[in-house]
């Protein structure tokens, strides 16, 4: 008999056939503390049925008597048929079936259950599961539940929406929706780089089954589960920063030029968590490491991604520019509003400066009066020409017309 505490699913005639053809077959099944051959022992086939858990075990059974005991036991019946015959990807081991390699769905799925912590029988684990499993995967929350007859469905949502009625979200049930949700920010911007913090909340979908959250989470996170996946087993193939450079070819073949300390500025600039949200596993080459921190999250980096080729072969031509010595006249206050206008745009804090709040230096009627007070007609800074006979240095970019705006409207993609 259950108690309250237990989930006892169903089991479908279709699920204790396909375990009386394990147990008739052989070699049996030993999964998730579930065992069950033909025999006294597993290489026997021929006598009675044994089926054992953790919690007891029946030895020498008739078919009908085995029948009864595995719907006695339907958790570990039905869990075992979930991974072996829904989601697939088991490989037997010394007689137990585990996690085939570089199945990363199985991988996942078993992750989002908390499946391979170790701590936790079946009906624990189907009683947690009745309430809902959720874990964050990026700014996911990826919630598993159980179904009648022990299959899972799963829902995600944006973390911040973890404890938001279904009536206040807007509600999917396709996987795809998931493209449309992380195509544009909370403000309708368009977001080139899929794993930056800024996926919107307010949403959900729902009622997916094993195949189509795995498809939804890639659709938000490319590739992640993947990656992460082939980083548990040890097998993740990163590819330098020097290494992805000297693979680019057309216009992103210059970046190969950058420096060390420019590379390392540009983990900085783009890879660190409040910018993206993978962790960076790339540096300079396999011997030198860059500085800045690696991140800390769940889902590895494993080269220098499209956004940041792009974005460097910009800071190429940059970097190809001398320093030069100008003369500007500011007060001690004005210097130190450009500061806090670089560092308000770096930070991405522009949008939450109030129109009211003067005090800070990047407001927008504080950058509009030091506009009127300290830049000439021609837009210099403190009358001061860029060049020094007054010619248009070309945006300060230092480059030439044909590296003007290319960056994003080119069609050229740097090499993956
Ligand atoms: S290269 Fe940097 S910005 Fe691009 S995905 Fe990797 S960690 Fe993120």
């Amino acid at each position: 008999m259950a108690t309250d505490a237990e989930v006892r699913p169903d089991l479908p005639a279709r699920q204790f056939d396909a375990l009386l053809d394990a147990a008739n077959e052989g070699p049996g099944v030993q999964f998730d503390g579930l065992y069950v051959h033909r025999g006294a022992e597993d290489y026997d086939r021929l006598g009675g049925y044994t089926l054992g858990t953790p919690e007891e075990e029946r030895t020498n059974l008739s078919e009908s008597e085995f029948h009864a005991a595995a719907a006695a036991r339907a958790e570990y019946v039905t869990n075992w048929y979930f991974w072996r015959h829904v989601v697939g990807g088991a490989e037997r081991r010394g007689g137990v079936e585990g996690d085939a390699p570089r199945h990363h769905r199985r991988a996942f799925l078993r992750w989002v259950e908390r499946a391979d912590d170790g701590d936790q029988t079946v009906p624990e684990r189907y009683a947690a599961l009745a309430g809902g499993v959720s874990r964050e995967w990026g700014q996911l929350r990826v919630t598993a539940t159980l179904g009648p007859a022990g299959e899972r469905r799963y829902e995600l949502r944006h973390v911040d929406d973890a404890d938001a009625s279904l009536d206040d979200l807007d509600a999917f049930d396709d996987p795809l929706a998931a493209r449309d949700v992380a195509t544009y920010d909370e403000k309708g911007r368009y977001r080139p780089l899929k794993t930056a913090p800024t996926l919107r909340s307010g949403w959900v979908i729902r009622n997916l089954d094993q195949r189509a959250v795995v498809q939804a989470v890639d659709a938000f996170y490319p590739a992640t589960i993947a990656n992460w996946n082939l980083e548990r087993a040890g097998e993740l193939d990163v590819s330098h920063w020097d290494e992805t450079a000297e693979r680019q070819t057309g216009i992103y073949d210059v970046v190969d030029e950058l420096s060390g300390d420019a590379v390392d500025r540009i983990a900085e600039s783009c890879c660190v968590d409040s910018q993206c949200l993978k962790r960076r596993m790339w540096d300079e080459n396999e011997e030198t490491e860059l500085g800045p921190e690696r991140g800390e999250g769940i889902f590895p980096c494993r080269e220098p991604c499209s956004l940041v080729i792009a974005a460097a072969r910009k800071w190429t031509t940059l970097e190809r520019e001398e320093p030069r010595t100008y003369e500007f006249e500011l007060t001690p206050s004005e210097k130190e509003q450009l500061e806090e206008i670089v560092d308000a745009v770096a930070d991405g804090r522009i949008d939450e400066i109030r129109e009211a709040d003067v005090y800070d230096g990047a407001n927008r009627y504080r950058a509009r009066y030091l506009r009127a007070k300290r830049f000439d007609e021609e837009g210099n800074l403190s009358g001061t020409p860029t060049e020094p006979d007054g010619a248009d240095a070309g945006g300060g970019s230092g480059g030439d017309a044909s590296e003007s705006g290319e960056a994003d409207g080119d069609e050229a993609e740097p090499a993956e």
